[in-house]
């Protein structure tokens, strides 16, 4: 038999997203799980270094930020739960029914706080050689490549930040990078500029990953000359931007272009489904953007609670509300 969980709240997401509005929902009073496909964390788990965020005037790694997250998660007596979600629908007028490949949950109310996923580059060799040399997260990896040359596909932020990460472990990091210049911020792309051990090679088209067991070779395209030559590498570091992951939400919530469409109190165009952090459709995803969205979201998913609980609309403001 299927085994039903019912809770007030589900959140969808362990990231920092998904731990802030269950910890500002908590707070409300709301009863709140937490359910989460993989390890706790996201995107965090793979963030060597993170400069910009309030707080941390010398700057934090993603692990710690995630760490410190959970703990305060743990300390607020939340449940993580380690199920992927399938599917959410309705279940009668006032509940959503959420499924995982474990069990059911009934909610009064849902934050999807689902994040992004690393693009793929879709060249062959890619997904035969994954996880054997083929990479998306260089501070999961990178220490496996010690003392080696890999290489570093891309040329935004995280393109940047990996090859700047995997340069203090490796003895040569190429970027290849299909223009002639880096999308990354002016300052950490100045910085890898500089950094001895790392070689940019612009206008560079990624073609083939080659490899028989592990990845051997890259096989590279001038974009300019058409010139195509072999790079031997141990490993390669795909970091071509995000994907988000939304097929199974297609039926259920209004999307664009894969994201999640909300208003600004973080509800979607289902009464009592809000979403949170990089899966929203916005205009710039960071953690700082992550948590604020998560705060509205659980204060709008608190209020639509009260009022199913038969509390006058917004008549309890919560108690960050009256500090
Ligand atoms: C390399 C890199 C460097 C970055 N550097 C910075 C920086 O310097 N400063 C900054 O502010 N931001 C930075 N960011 C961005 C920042 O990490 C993200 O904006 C933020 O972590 C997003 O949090 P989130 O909770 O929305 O999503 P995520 O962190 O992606 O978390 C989503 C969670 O949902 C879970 N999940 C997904 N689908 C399901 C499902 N169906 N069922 C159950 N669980 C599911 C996932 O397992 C994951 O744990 C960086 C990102 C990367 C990749």
């Amino acid at each position: 038999m299927t085994n039903i969980t019912e809770v007030e709240l589900v959140v969808v997401g362990a990231g920092v997203a998904g731990c802030t509005a269950a910890i500002y929902a908590k707070r409300y009073g709301v009863d709140v799980v937490i359910l989460d496909k993989g390890v706790p964390g996201g995107q965090l788990m793979t963030v060597s270094s993170m400069e910009n965020y309030p707080g941390f005037p010398e700057g934090i790694s993603g692990m710690e930020l995630a760490q410190r997250v959970h703990q305060q998660v743990e300390n607020h007596g939340i449940e993580i739960v380690q199920e992927e979600v399938t599917a959410i629908s309705r279940h009668d007028e006032s509940r959503w029914l959420v499924q995982t490949g474990d069990g059911e949950w009934l909610a009064v109310a849902v934050i999807i706080a689902t994040g992004v996923f690393p693009r793929s580059l879709n060249v062959p060799g890619e997904k035969e050689l994954r996880g054997r040399g083929v990479s998306y997260c260089a501070t999961c990896d990178g220490f496996l490549y010690r003392g080696e040359t890999v290489a570093v596909v891309g040329g935004g932020n995280s393109a940047v930040e990996e090859a700047m990460y995997l340069a203090d472990i490796c003895e040569k990091v190429y970027l290849t990078h299909r223009r002639d210049r880096l999308r990354a911020d002016p300052h950490i792309g100045q910085q890898v500029i500089e950094r001895e051990n790392v070689e940019l090679l612009w206008n560079t088209v990624v073609q083939e990953i080659v490899g028989e067991e592990e990845v051997q070779q890259l096989r590279l395209r001038n974009a300019g000359t058409e010139e195509e030559w072999l790079l031997p590498v141990s490993g390669v570091f795909v970091a071509i931007g995000t994907i988000a992951h939304t097929d199974w939400l297609e039926e259920l919530v209004e999307l664009d272009s894969g994201f999640i469409t909300t208003d600004m109190s973080m509800r979607t165009n289902q009464p009592g489904i809000f979403a949170a952090g990089d899966i929203r459709d916005t205009v710039i995803r960071q953690v700082t953007t992550a948590v604020g969205d998560a705060t509205i979201a659980a204060y709008s998913a608190y209020q639509y609670i009260a009022k199913h609980r038969g509390e006058a609309y917004g008549e309890y403001a919560g108690p960050e509300q009256n500090q």
